[in-house]
């Protein structure tokens, strides 16, 4: 169990649910997030890195990569606190902002501060950091991860102010997936994905094989999604592009070329997952959710029996299903994100 701390069993008295409960499948697993703080989900150990706000952007993306981390807190020095986070989405921003023709160097990026940064794209949004502390519940960050539409959440413990990680849907359901097991399956893991409705499955965002970087970048704003199924002339997947995948640019250096196709840039991916990981609709919830938590990684693309793009079956959606929705918070639709982009 690598390492996961040691999860108590439940007990009656702290609202969890014991292991012989005839409570109704339904609830189970709202419960155990209920029933489980965020400290629990914390690793013995795992890199942090926090960047100063009078970094430089690139620096900072070129030290994300340096130390493997995929986002970092960002502290203000003048206000002594945390002001929010760098994230790949941030790099993203700021390529598709600033970029204008390949190979013409972006000055912005070369020049900007990430305190100049924020200044120009948070001018009229949310601009602190969304935090949650060890005491907290588990369900509490996976509420605050859906309704602010992040995909990092800093747990800081409020004596020190110290950060002590960031959680992850992926890391959420990685503690589940542990743990989970020690309880009787609901029943309604059973059931077939098409019939449990859990995933997107109208207006896929994807892209041709043949469309450039640039293009990837636009849909990413735009949509603001997490990831594309990438596809070929007849719309069968042939690959995906993540997010994550964009910080390659930065170790490549090749950021000032958009102009790059997709197929070009996947192929130059230094390390990535064999293939796309795929589900189809008549699969159970149970497969579904075993491929994704044993491959770390945060969706999987539905298709059907041509690999034609049906749908996608992330964590968000997983985890909105099994312990939002119980609790009767239904989907927050993306327009009501506090973080979205000004332009
Ligand atoms: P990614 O999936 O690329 O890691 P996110 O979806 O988490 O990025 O980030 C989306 C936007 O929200 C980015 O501009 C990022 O800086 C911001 N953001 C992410 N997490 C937090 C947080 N905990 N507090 C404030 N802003 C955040
Ligand atoms: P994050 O940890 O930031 O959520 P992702 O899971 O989106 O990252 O991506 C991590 C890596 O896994 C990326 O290289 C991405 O292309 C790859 N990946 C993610 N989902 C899939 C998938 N369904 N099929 C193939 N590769 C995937
Ligand atoms: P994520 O950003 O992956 O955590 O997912 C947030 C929501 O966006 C979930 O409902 C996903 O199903 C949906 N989603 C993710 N990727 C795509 C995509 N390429 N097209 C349409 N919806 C998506």
């Amino acid at each position: 169990m690598e390492d996961l701390p040691e999860v108590p069993l439940f007990k009656e008295e702290e609202g969890g649910i014991s292991f012989n409960s005839t409570e109704s499948d339904t609830f189970i697993y709202m419960n155990f997030m209920k029933s489980h703080r965020c400290y629990d989900a914390v690793p013995t150990s795992s890199k942090l890195v926090i960047f100063d706000t009078t970094l430089q952007v690139k620096q900072a993306f070129f030290a994300l990569i340096a130390n493997g981390v995929r986002a970092a807190p960002l502290w203000d020095d003048k206000l002594q606190r945390f002001v929010g986070m760098l994230t790949i989405t941030d790099f993203i921003n700021i390529l598709h902002r600033y970029y204008r023709a390949p190979l013409v160097q972006m000055n912005e990026l070369e020049e900007h501060k990430i305190e100049t940064w924020r200044e120009i794209y948070l001018q009229y949004s949310v601009n602190t950091l969304i935090s949650i502390t060890p005491e907290s519940s588990l369900f509490d960050a996976i509420y605050s991860l859906l309704k602010n539409r992040i995909h990092r959440l800093p747990v800081i413990d409020p004596e020190s102010g110290n950060v002590l990680h960031i959680l992850t849907h992926k890391r959420i359901l990685k503690f589940l997936h542990l743990f989970g097991s020690l309880f009787a399956k609901p029943r309604f893991l059973q059931r077939r994905i098409s019939e449990v409705g859990i995933g997107t499955f109208e207006h896929v965002a994807t892209v041709e094989e043949s469309a450039s970087v640039y293009d990837a970048l636009s849909i990413f704003v735009e949509r603001r999604v997490s990831a594309l199924p990438v596809v070929d002339r007849q719309g069968k997947v042939v690959a995906l592009y993540s997010r994550f995948d964009v910080i390659n640019l930065a170790a490549q250096k090749s950021y000032n070329q958009l102009n790059m196709s997709l197929k070009e840039a996947l192929e130059s991916r230094s390390c990535c997952v064999e293939g796309v990981l795929k589900c189809y609709g008549y699969e159970t919830l149970e497969t579904v959710i075993h491929r994704i938590a044993r491959a770390e990684v945060h969706r999987l693309v539905l298709v059907d029996s041509e690999d034609l793009v049906r749908g996608i079956v992330s964590l968000s959606d997983l985890l909105q299903a099994l312990v939002l929705t119980p609790a009767d918070i239904l989907s927050v639709k993306p327009e009501a994100s506090s973080l979205t982009p000004q332009r």
